[in-house]
């Protein structure tokens, strides 16, 4: 990393870099208590980003269909030093959405993922940016740096999902990482250019390549309000992310059935051996009852697995848009606004 103060120590690749300028997309879901002071932060972050790389930067505020006064509240924040851009969903259609909304209405190169509720530091950000315009990364992802303050079933469950998601995987998508973080602007090109519908963002960062590096943080508390993601919806996003990522449950279902397979037929033979070597008729019902039992239910599992594979394949076919927007207002540093 280098020290340089301002932007005439900078290298031409890094100047090259900076003059792309910098969007920042904030997903904001009933986030009305905190906006106003991030915004705050983020109009101070981006002098310091101005003066230290001459980087001009805007934020993208998109709102998630928020029931609250959330979009009131993000079109009235003032353009100071960077440009404001809020784009307002027809609806809820969750954060992977908003994410992707954020992104296609970027206008700088680089950009920057983080979340609205204060978890995501600013302070970070500067740290963020040395690594892409100094050191010439292209994916600079935070990872939390510890998970003792998380129940060890939330971390065994954290632990299987990525060993099972990178199972085989070429690419490994890393473990703990977050869903704060830069993008170079070829990486951010590169991600706009796949075409999926389910958007698994950890994942699609991850495989998209070029030069990544992880830099380890602690999240904030959450300024207010409490976490949309229970147990349900991070069940949901698990399924969501392996099913749209990796064909390691199928794979899992092959190998479990070669192994009841060959279960079945060492049982056999040794059922021949005892019927031979004995001469006794062996008594059959509680084993053939388990037997079908076992069967009945892995073949069950599997089907389920094979449908939600299926599903993805409908909705992937069907090709709806991924988000509508209803609103969109624009204010600019120097004064200009726009809305449509
Ligand atoms: N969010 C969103 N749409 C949703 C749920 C959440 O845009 O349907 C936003 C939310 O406003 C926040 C970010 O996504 O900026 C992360 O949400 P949250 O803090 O609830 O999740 P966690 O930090 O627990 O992963
Ligand atoms: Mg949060």
């Amino acid at each position: 990393m280098m020290l340089g103060s301002d932007v005439s120590s900078l290298t031409t690749t890094a100047k090259t870099a900076a003059a792309q300028g910098l969007s920042i997309v904030v997903p904001v879901y009933n986030e009305a208590a905190g906006l106003s002071a991030l915004h705050e932060r983020l109009i101070a972050l981006a002098k310091t980003l101005r003066v230290r790389y001459g980087l001009s930067c805007e934020v993208v505020y998109v709102d998630d269909g928020s029931i609250d006064s959330t979009l009131a509240i993000a079109r009235s924040l003032p353009a100071d030093t960077l440009d404001v851009q809020v784009v307002s969903l027809s609806r809820n259609f969750g954060k992977e959405a908003a994410l992707m909304a954020g992104l296609d209405h970027a206008r700088r190169g680089a950009v920057l993922f983080m979340d609205g509720d204060g978890q995501h530091s600013p302070d970070l950000v500067e740290r963020l940016v040395a690594h892409w315009i100094d050191d010439g990364y292209d994916v600079v992802y935070t990872a939390k740096a510890n998970r003792d303050n998380e129940s060890a079933a939330r971390r065994f469950a954290v632990r299987g999902f990525y060993a099972l998601i990178n199972w085989g995987a070429r690419q490994k998508i890393p473990e703990d990482a977050g869903d704060f973080r830069l993008l170079s602007p070829r990486a951010a090109a590169a991600l706009r250019q796949l075409p999926e519908r389910n958007r698994f963002f950890k994942g699609l960062a991850s495989w998209i390549g070029f030069k990544q590096i992880r830099v380890d943080y602690e999240p904030a508390p959450r300024a207010h309000g409490v976490t949309t993601f229970n147990a349900g919806r991070l069940i949901g996003l698990s399924i969501e992310g392996l099913t749209s990522f990796s064909v390691a449950p199928l794979r899992f279902a092959s190998l479990l059935g070669v192994l009841l397979a060959v279960g079945a037929f060492l049982f056999g033979l040794s059922i021949v051996w005892e019927v031979w070597t004995t001469g006794k008729q062996v008594p059959g019902y509680p084993s053939l009852v388990v037997g079908l039992m076992t069967i009945g239910g892995v073949q069950l599992i599997m089907i389920g697995i094979v449908g939600e594979y299926i599903g993805k394949i409908l909705s992937e076919l069907k090709a709806r848009p991924i988000y509508f927007v209803a609103e969109h207002t624009e204010k600019h540093a120097d004064g200009a606004t726009a809305e449509s």
